[in-house]
């Protein structure tokens, strides 16, 4: 058996286009994945005819890296993109579902902003923005309520944040979290002049695969796609079921111990899973520091749960709706989950016809008590309340799927830590390296970005060896 170069621990999307590149550039590489199947979060599960995705349900249409790899996957054909009627988005707002502004103008006139909100808001543009002289990082809670006001912060901001990182406003950074948004910022000034001038120079050609940057993708059979034409083209070079247990440093290279008794010998390595996961590998071979910089990052665990009707569950319009944090704006009785999608509305079968279906995310510390029934009639009882019926009827399918410590929690000054860490990692031990959503940001666009950069540096170093 050939010794591969490079070691790769973890098949999820960074792991496998990490590989993808490297074994195109015709250098040896294994993946060890743990689980039976590739993909880590992603993944989607056919059942009585409804389709779950474990994680992501849509990529945005900006997404250049994705873009890119699925162009390079000759998967670009299988693209599909959302049209005009999953743009709306709905908000929880004191009681009901409100439509959420598509437009800088709509906010302006949105009926979930008091006038002198909305006033705020308009006002941003006016007051310019310096960024802190001594570089010290806002959390994004105090950068978005100096710049658009407290109201504005938390009804809309506080909804998007949860949904996307299950967590609050005040836990993250304004740069670590949201880079790009904050380095439109700081390059024009504003937020708002941010968003509308720095939206316009992406430039469509420097996409690679031409979609409504404003849609939403996916494949006619879920997110799952991808992930397969990743291991079609990597073939034997993934090993599923099979973890990796501790690295060990031998002579210039590694010795990797895996869930089968077996060991592999490899020039490099690259922990390609989550912060939790890595600090143990890096306990384990001794890379205390190292460790100790990773178990400081908090997580959040997330539970989805999906339900499936055959018939009677006619579901509003547009993409799903998010549920905002403050007490004010949530009014005396909300949904507990922090958004729900309605799956069935984004793309053609999703849900058998006459069928519908939708999938509610929820803090796994809310939902830990639960079975699994009462998971399910949880998500059916705050549908009742979200979509005002009494007769959501029971589920013809339903998926439950948790994700522990899965989110990572990109705090304040997070960003400039791995970089000093992975800095520091690089001169000491140039064979070794970190990567994933905790590295480069966590959405899929940012982990595929990270993965393929980090072949580019194994390649790099291999050349130069
Ligand atoms: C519920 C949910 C919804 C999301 N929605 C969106 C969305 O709408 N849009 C978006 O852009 N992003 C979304 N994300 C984020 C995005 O999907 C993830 O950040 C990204 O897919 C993570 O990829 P990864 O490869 O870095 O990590 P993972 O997918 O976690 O993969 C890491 C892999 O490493 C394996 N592993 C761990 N330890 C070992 C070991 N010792 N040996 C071998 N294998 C090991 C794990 O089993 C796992 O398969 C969502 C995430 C979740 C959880």
């Amino acid at each position: 058996m050939v010794q591969p170069r490079t070691v790769i621990v973890g098949a999820g999307l960074t792991g496998l286009a990490c590989a993808f590149d490297i074994a195109r550039a015709g250098s040896d590489v294994r993946v060890f994945e743990r689980r039976q199947q590739p993909g880590g979060v992603v993944g989607t599960i056919a059942r009585d005819g409804f389709l779950f995705e474990t994680g992501p349900n849509t990529i945005q249409g900006s997404s250049a890296a994705f873009l890119r790899l699925v162009s390079d996957l000759d998967l670009a054909s299988r693209l599909i993109h959302t049209g005009a009627e999953s743009a709306t988005r709905w908000l929880w707002f004191q009681g009901r579902l409100v439509a959420l502004p598509r437009s800088p103008l709509g906010l302006l006139t949105t009926p979930v902003l008091s006038r002198s909100a909305r006033l705020r808001l308009a006002t941003e543009v006016l007051r310019g923005f310096v960024p802190p002289e001594d570089e010290r990082e806002p959390t994004f809670e105090a950068f978005l309520t100096e710049r658009i006001g407290r109201e504005a912060t938390q009804t809309l901001a506080g909804a998007f944040v949860r949904g996307i990182y299950a967590a609050d406003l005040s836990e993250l950074g304004a740069r670590s979290a949201f880079p790009r948004l904050w380095d439109a910022a700081v390059r024009r000034g504003g937020l708002v002049r941010g968003l509308l001038l720095g939206r316009k120079k992406g430039g469509e050609e420097s996409r690679s695969v031409r979609v409504p940057r404003t849609s939403l993708v996916s494949f006619p059979d879920g997110l799952q796609e991808l992930v397969g034409a990743l291991r079609r083209d990597l073939g034997s070079r993934v090993r599923t079921g099979v973890g990796v247990e501790r690295i060990e440093r031998f002579g210039s290279g590694w010795n990797v111990a895996t869930s089968d008794g077996s060991s592999v010998f490899a020039d490099r390595v690259v922990l390609a899973v989550q912060a939790p996961a890595a600090r143990v590998l890096l306990e384990r071979a001794n890379f205390e520091e190292e460790a100790r910089a990773l178990a400081a990052i908090g997580h959040a665990s997330v539970t989805v749960v999906h339900l499936a009707f055959a018939s009677g569950l006619e579901l509003p319009r547009g993409f799903g709706y998010l549920v905002p944090p403050a007490a004010e704006a949530r009014g005396s009785m909300a949904p507990r989950a922090l958004g729900t999608i309605f799956t069935s509305n984004l793309f053609p079968g999703r849900a058998p016809s006459g069928g519908s279906s939708c999938a509610s995310f929820y803090r796994t510390t809310d939902v830990n008590s639960l079975s699994d029934n009462e998971r399910i009639e949880l998500a059916r009882a705050d549908l009742r309340l979200a979509l005002a019926r009494t007769d959501v009827p029971h589920p013809t399918a339903h998926h439950i799927q948790c994700w522990d410590d899965v989110i990572p929690r990109l705090a304040p000054g997070h960003d400039r830590r791995m970089t000093e860490l992975t800095g520091a990692l690089r001169e000491r031990c140039p064979s070794l390296h970190l990567a994933g959503s905790y590295i480069g940001g966590v959405s899929v666009d940012s982990v595929i970005a990270t993965g393929r950069a980090t072949a580019r540096d194994v390649l790099r170093r291999e050349r130069r060896a």
